[in-house]
């Protein structure tokens, strides 16, 4: 067999048994082969990864579409994944729309500019979306639904959406469950505890992230935790809880897990670098907002013990007007996908909390299972050649300049990290090499997660 590429001479990162010597050989897109090293296979291209590590293509589970440039955003967020190593992102629409136009629309706009593959979740809001819930999973592909548990009655509508409650939740927790492996993924923040310590931050003008924190206090996070998995063991649903943030509501999941077990935990990079006492202003505003300095410990903790299960960015590109402002007045989130990668090397494996097959799990095996894709996440003959092949030590300041993403700054503009991606493979075609976009527009593919 000729093969189209060897890589030959890394260290491939397993997920699963960890790392090891093997040279990997692709063709028509496919890990078709993995050979001892030394093999020397016949290959029309040879990628030499001496002194490299070798990891499945990274997937970046938690990214939103609709904040950049409408339409190029497909071609500048992915052109940042593919810099980051990310060969697949799943990206967030919230709309009260029907979805069927939505689909077709932002399909059409990703076709000819996507680098890299990408999948969609859509949150759901409407009475709606929830009857047509069962054609989003058959028709589009789409296993996974987001619930604002903080988009309740008044909150909901002033951002144009129905205004849901619990009842909702009950319903879309139950409807998922009759729907085969679909994900509902809960943003749980108790809204109207939040409201309270707000009304009386704002009279009190206070101004710092410190007190942006406060109005959400670790107990909202939490209690939602507790009422969103009680809902869904009673209903025997799948469910996520994304960007957790605190000790109080990681605690609350461990404990849960005793009595159900199929919940799934994300954790974003800002809960593992940045605290509340950062002094960006609203620059660091997010929701949930940075934490304690304990907070902060305990997601390294629970990425360490596996209470937590999988590392998304929450990606935002908006622009920097949009964030140097007063701290009520800025808008919420920051762009983080490039920027994962080296901050897990560089705080978690080169510090010796993280091993590095815990985070080919954290990137690769946990979000590809956990969402529905089969060809991705693993290296192994079958699976698609989605490839990222990080040198461990390469040392690099971060500059957003020199990032591709749509928005003017990253929150870690100045810091030295270490542990870099340095090429980039989607289906077997090379999109980045040294930093370089190299691949060609329109390489990425929609991924159907119910198709064949
Ligand atoms: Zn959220």
């Amino acid at each position: 067999m000729q093969l189209d590429r060897l890589i030959a001479n890394g260290a491939v990162v397993d997920p699963v048994t960890g790392v090891r010597p093997l040279d990997i050989g692709v063709k028509d897109g496919r890990i078709a082969a993995l050979f001892e090293p030394g093999c020397a296979a016949a290959a029309a291209e040879v990628i030499d990864a001496s002194g490299r590590l070798v990891f499945p293509g990274l997937i970046d589970a938690h990214v939103h579409f609709g904040f950049g440039e409408p339409i190029t955003e497909y071609s500048t967020e992915t052109v940042y994944a593919a810099q980051g190593g990310f060969t697949t992102v799943l990206g967030y629409f919230l709309n009260n729309e029907p979805y069927g136009g939505v689909f077709e629309r932002e399909l059409g706009y990703a076709k000819d500019r996507a680098l890299v593959d990408f999948a969609f979740h859509f949150s759901t809001a409407s009475e709606l979306h929830l009857d047509e819930l069962d054609q989003y999973v058959r028709d589009y592909g789409v296993t996974s639904f987001k619930y604002f548990m903080n988009f309740k009655g008044e909150e909901g509508r002033y951002l144009g959406l129905d205004g849901t409650d619990d009842g909702y939740l009950y319903a879309l927790l139950e409807k998922a469950a009759t729907l085969g492996d679909v994900t509902i993924v809960v943003h749980t923040e108790n809204i109207e505890v939040v409201n309270r310590f707000r009304r009386s931050a704002a009279a009190a003008e206070m101004a710092t992230l410190r007190d942006w924190a406060a109005t959400k206090p670790p107990f909202t996070e939490a209690e939602s935790v507790v009422r969103a998995l009680y809902f869904a063991e009673h209903l025997g649903a799948k469910i996520y809880i994304p960007h957790i943030s605190t000790r109080m509501a990681l605690d609350e999941v461990r404990r849960w897990r005793e009595r159900y077990d199929n919940v799934y935990v994300e954790t974003c990079p800002h809960y593992l670098t940045h605290h509340e006492d950062s002094d960006l202003g609203g620059m660091g505003k997010a929701n949930p907002p940075f934490r304690s300095k304990d907070d902060v410990e305990a997601m390294w903790e629970g990425l360490a013990d596996g209470s937590i299960d999988v590392v998304a960015s929450d990606h935002v590109p908006r622009k920097r007007a949009t964030k140097d402002k007063p701290i009520w007045q800025a808008s919420q989130g920051f762009p983080g996908t490039a920027t994962i990668l080296p901050v897990l090397m560089d705080q978690g494996f080169h510090k010796g909390r993280l091993s590095l097959e815990r985070i080919a799990q954290l990137l690769c095996s946990a979000p590809a299972g956990i969402f529905g894709l089969p060809r991705k996440g693993r290296i192994e003959v079958g699976a698609d050649a989605d490839i990222t092949i990080v040198d461990p030590d390469f040392e690099r300041e971060v500059r957003w300049q020199e990032l591709g993403s749509y928005s003017d700054y990253s929150l870690y503009d100045g810091w030295r990290l270490t542990g870099w991606p340095r090429l980039t493979m989607v289906r077997g075609v090379t999109v980045m090499r040294d930093g370089e976009i190299v691949g060609p527009a329109g390489h990425g593919r929609y991924l159907s997660r119910t198709a064949d």
